[in-house]
């Protein structure tokens, strides 16, 4: 049995494989973030030392901008485990350093920000908040465009360009205004279904798209016809609608212009990237768009770094904070 007032370690993973120059991947950091922010990606990694057979933590939790990488070489952990929390700013590990899957944390760590998980998929605290942050904030339905495939979807009105970069879109355009998170769920569900708009884009699809022609202005009029035809349809739209959703501007009143979204990746690519999955990568850094990191290695790889957090990143030498 685990002593409960003992934190749990992260277990270490030895690897069989090396650097290309012979040394080890031993110099262990836990991946606590990956996040867009205006100029690029920023990853936030907490440096572990061993203890026993574990891992711990060594020292304070710092950023880094993986644009500025020329080459990368690194070992990713098979498990993933709890990235803990931050609280005003302070960084509070995991009690138990629990393996996550879906999340990144724990349910006991998560349930200082989301009390209710199912608010970040399917909201349904129309009545009340559930205690997150975000559930009553000002949402947007917005439509993307992914080379001419399209979208749509519902974030906070406050990052919807966020919002956009993390998907990797080329164009983003905000189509109405919801008062709560719940609302806006529920709204993006009806401009799908009366306008035969999907909620989603494959991540195959997304890839293959980068190595074709930007045609930034034919997307975006494609976008502006859409919402043309949200305010066409808006009754039919609206029609099932229960008095528990809150507008609060209609597409009509809804003055957002598309973004045109911009990646330190230069684009289109010369071949369309082979999504990489392996725990060992190295090669040279392309550049980032939404989720994936571009980098050659034979020939051209996507590697999801939206998927690292709760990840250990074994590097070869300590990187410089
Ligand atoms: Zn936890
Ligand atoms: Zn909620």
């Amino acid at each position: 049995m685990m002593d409960p007032t003992v934190p749990g370690k992260i277990p270490h993973e030895s690897g069989v494989d090396r650097a290309l120059d012979g040394a080890l991947f031993d110099v262990p950091y836990h991946v606590l973030g990956y996040e867009w922010s205006e100029d690029g990606p920023v990853l936030t990694l907490l440096p572990l030392a061993m203890e026993g057979s574990g891992l711990v933590p060594d020292g304070r939790h710092f950023e880094i901008r993986p644009v500025k990488w020329r080459e990368v070489e690194f070992r990713i952990s098979r498990s993933r485990h709890c990235t803990g929390r931050f609280e005003g700013g302070e960084y509070i590990p995991c009690p138990l350093s629990e393996e996550v899957t879906l999340f990144s944390q724990c349910p006991s760590c998560m349930s200082h920000d989301i009390p209710d998980p199912d608010c970040i998929f399917e909201p349904h605290c129309n009545t009340g908040s559930c205690g997150a942050s975000f559930c009553r904030k000002e949402h947007v339905v917005y439509i993307t465009s992914f080379r001419g495939h399209h979208k749509v979807g519902m974030t906070q009105l406050e990052r919807y360009l966020t919002r956009g970069r993390e998907q990797g879109a080329d164009i983003i355009l905000p189509l109405f205004v919801l008062k709560d998170r719940y609302s806006a769920r529920f709204m993006e569900k009806e401009v799908s279904r009366t306008l035969k708009i999907p909620q989603s884009v494959r991540s195959g699809v997304k890839l293959r798209s980068w190595s074709g022609p930007l045609r930034m202005s034919e997307q975006r009029k494609a976008l502006e016809r859409l919402k043309e035809r949200v305010v066409s349809r808006w009754k039919d739209i609206v029609g099932g609608m229960p008095p528990s959703v809150n507008i609060g501007k209609g597409p009509e009143g809804t003055d957002i212009p598309p973004a045109e979204l911009d990646y330190p990746l230069e684009e289109p690519l010369s071949s369309p990237p082979m999504r990489y999955r392996k725990k060992v990568l190295r090669g040279e850094v392309m550049g980032f768009k939404g989720s994936y990191m571009i980098f050659r290695s034979g020939g051209l790889r996507a590697f999801r770094m939206g998927e690292l957090p709760g990840s250990v990143l074994y590097f070869r030498d300590r990187l410089e904070s």
